[in-house]
């Protein structure tokens, strides 16, 4: 189906779903897609796999030169956006000047749009390193990732890397102590002959549990809504997506729900 790439470092505005007028900021390349995960709902396509050329990324200070061209030209026309938010082709934390960037990110939002919240889009696999958790304590939205409490789910959901250890995970979601937001794709249908349902009453529970013990500051849940690289899968009800939404509420976790 067709999945598409960001061809430009800062793609945007865009009218997000979730995060309200967002200008979008892709520390990936812009002709590939680089992430640890290879979600089957990714809005990018698949990952490539053995790359014959190491993917190149977008150095820190030439992020910082287009960030401020574009909030310039922003500003000019009086059209601020409500957030910076990172995301892109890939896992914008694996980028090796992760922090870096966010701090020039927090400078040039001081200067030129001060209203403006930063968001980061992430995965949850780079958590292990200090710099990349430093960086996500100093913006506003540190959005992450967490599609089941079983990693075989997950595994068949997201694709992970073979390193990939849930308990770890969520040992580094607790570990931002409330300053975090957890974000839950809902999904159905069939893969590779498996089927795949993070929507069934053994997941939510569970997940629920998981959800009470990292204590978000919110929880946002949402389906598929866009062409996806697997065939078989389907949107979750927008009934099923409510009925989730007033559990997360139940245990008194503020939720954003996007059918
Ligand atoms: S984590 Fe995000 S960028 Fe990576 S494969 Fe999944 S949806 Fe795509």
């Amino acid at each position: 189906m067709a999945t598409f790439l960001f061809d430009q470092i800062i793609f945007g505005p865009i009218k997000s779903r979730r995060l309200g007028v967002s200008l979008g900021v892709n520390l990936l390349p812009t002709d590939s897609k680089v992430c640890s995960f290879d979600c089957i709902y990714c809005e990018c396509g698949w990952t490539p796999k053995n790359r014959a050329v190491k993917a190149i990324l977008p150095p820190r200070a030439m992020v910082k030169l287009k960030l401020e061209e574009k909030l310039t030209e922003m500003l000019a026309n009086n059209e601020l956006p409500d957030v910076i938010t990172f995301a892109g082709n890939g896992e914008p934390t694996l980028h090796p000047e992760f922090e870096g960037i966010i701090d020039d990110t927090i400078e040039l939002r001081n200067q030129l749009t001060p209203s403006a919240k930063i968001a980061v889009l992430s995965n949850a696999t780079m958590l292990q390193k200090p710099a990349v958790v430093r960086a996500l304590l100093k913006i506003e939205d540190n959005i992450q990732k967490l599609d089941s409490a079983f990693e075989e789910t997950i595994r068949k959901i997201d694709c992970p890397a073979s390193n990939y250890n849930l308990k770890e995970v969520v040992s580094n979601l607790k570990s931002f102590n409330g300053k975090v937001i957890i974000q839950t794709l809902f999904v159905k249908g069939i893969f590779k002959d498996q089927i795949i349902d993070n929507t069934t009453e053994l997941e939510v529970n569970e997940w629920l549990k998981l959800i009470g013990e990292i204590k978000p500051s919110q929880v946002m849940i949402y389906t598929i809504d866009r062409d996806t690289p697997a065939t078989g899968l389907e949107k979750v009800k927008l009934e099923t997506m409510k009925s989730i939404g007033d559990r997360v509420l139940a245990i008194g976790c503020a939720v954003q729900v996007s059918g």
